[in-house]
């Protein structure tokens, strides 16, 4: 059987950088064992959930790489969630309950005074007919809860009851069923909480295995019994540890920070961010993977550490550095048209070591096409001067620029930095860059020319 994945973001915000590891873990994991990758929209939270959000979630997997096989939207499949409510009721596994947030809030505390765990009594469970009439007669409407399995006979009393699977991140991961409060499944106005869908869609979809953030395991806990009462086997689950700014700041769908959009954007390349998205806090060196089959082959979820995955966002620009570096002119000549570049391979190939966004190519490409402004002493300027006097004639290649330093290194004495540098500055306007042997037949002899006599008497 081929194994299904899928990642499901509430429509609530732009997918961030945390939001794509788990994406991407699940569309990598399917992609390498040649499963399917579904995405799943939770927008069971009308309210909240924007149909553009959910727009710029399939256009952010698509940057990524990674589009979605198919697509399941919870706010469609409502009529599916209330028939498993209707047979969880029926088995005795829903009842209602009647609390405000006041009373539970009033409870807890009660218990926790008491040095009891502060889970839910299972007051409703109790309630009969009658009692539960007269609540409903004052215009109670009631929340449900799933009555967790975690008592022998009585239900109030309520005993250890550990729930253990092998995590594929975590190895061995046990929740105690004795700790939890039973699970809200539908809220006072009839809506669904996550819980509930979840574990329908995982059953319904073919979910073979769940890979999410572990602030869900507690979740996990609570689900498995859920998949067991609708008589499903469970699937397998990964939990990976969440990916943190080293500098604190949260990461946030709402907030928009480090959004895949402001990074694109911003003209980080998708493989920049998949490979920081994915390696960070793993076992593996955290370098530009240029290729999602080779990051894919690297995805070792037992590998994962359990702490947070913290990374400082500007790492993101040596890797990217990296992947530019690896593109061959083929994978950028179209882009680079569009951002108003010439010069061919040529030029690419001269310029791609030494740009962190493509952008920058376009930095170059007007240095290339010059005028540029070079902020030299009167003596390097006569330098320069003196310098233009040796140029050799064309046509030019890669070795022109050595022959012609020489010649200047024999007639003026000069060499080292102060050669070399104010050469550079002369005809870059700028101290680093590219290496001036790929430049010069760039330039050209007579644009050579130009730079090396200065502003004011550039012949006409
Ligand atoms: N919508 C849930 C979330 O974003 C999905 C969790 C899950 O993968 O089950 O947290």
């Amino acid at each position: 059987m081929s194994i299904r994945l899928r990642f499901a973001p509430s429509p609530t915000g732009f997918l961030h950088i945390g939001n794509a590891r788990t994406a991407l873990m699940n569309a990598l994991l399917a992609r390498r064992e040649g499963g399917a990758f579904v995405l799943r929209l939770d927008d069971t939270d009308t309210a909240r959930s924007e149909e553009r959000f959910a727009t710029a979630i399939v256009e952010d997997l698509e940057w990524l790489g990674i589009p979605p096989d198919e697509v399941a939207r919870q706010s469609e499949r409502f009529e599916r969630y209330s028939a498993a409510i209707a047979r969880l009721t029926e088995a005795g596994l829903l009842y209602a309950c009647y609390e405000t947030a006041e009373d539970l809030d009033r409870k807890r505390k009660r218990r926790l005074a008491r040095r009891l765990p502060p889970i839910y009594d299972r007051a409703g469970l109790m309630l009969d007919e009658a009692e539960r009439a007269r609540l409903e007669d004052e215009g109670r409407r009631p929340h449900w809860r799933f009555l967790l399995p975690n008592f022998d006979s009585d239900p109030a009393e309520i005993r250890s009851t550990p729930i253990t699977w092998t995590d594929l991140c975590r190895g061995e991961q046990t929740v105690d069923l004795g700790s939890l409060s039973d699970p809200v499944l539908v809220r006072e106005d009839g809506s669904f909480l996550y819980t509930l869908p979840s574990v329908i869609d995982d059953i319904e979809l073919g979910i073979t295995h769940v890979l999410r953030g572990d602030d869900h395991v507690t979740n996990t806990g609570a689900q498995i019994p859920i998949f067991q009462a609708l008589g499903a086997a469970p699937p397998a689950f990964g939990h990976h540890n969440l990916l943190v700014r080293a500098d604190g700041e949260a990461l946030s769908k709402r907030s928009g920070a480090l959004s895949l959009r402001s990074l694109r954007d911003e003209g980080y390349e998708p493989q920049s961010v998949a490979s920081l998205a994915v390696l960070t806090g793993t076992s593996q060196a955290i370098e530009a993977v240029s290729d999602l089959d080779a990051l894919a082959a690297r995805l070792d979820l037992s590998g994962i550490s359990r702490s947070p995955a913290s990374f400082d966002p500007a790492d993101l620009d040596a890797l990217n550095a990296q992947i530019l570096r690896g593109f061959d002119y083929a994978a950028v000549a179209d882009r680079l048209e569009v951002l108003g570049v010439g010069g061919g391979e040529a030029f690419w190939v001269a310029i791609r070591d030494n740009i962190s966004r493509l952008s920058d190519a376009a930095d170059w490409w007007r240095v290339v096409t010059g005028p540029v402004e070079a902020d030299l002493s009167d003596e390097d300027r006569a330098f320069a001067a003196e310098a233009a006097r040796h140029l050799p004639e064309e046509p030019w290649d890669d070795t022109t620029f050595k022959a012609w330093t020489k010649a200047v290194q024999a007639a003026t004495g000069r060499k080292g930095k102060s050669l070399f540098q104010p050469l550079r500055i002369a005809l870059t306007g700028r101290p680093d860059g590219p290496e001036m042997r790929s430049l010069m037949p760039l330039f050209g002899r007579r644009s050579t020319l130009d730079r090396l006599s200065g502003p004011g008497d550039r012949p006409r």
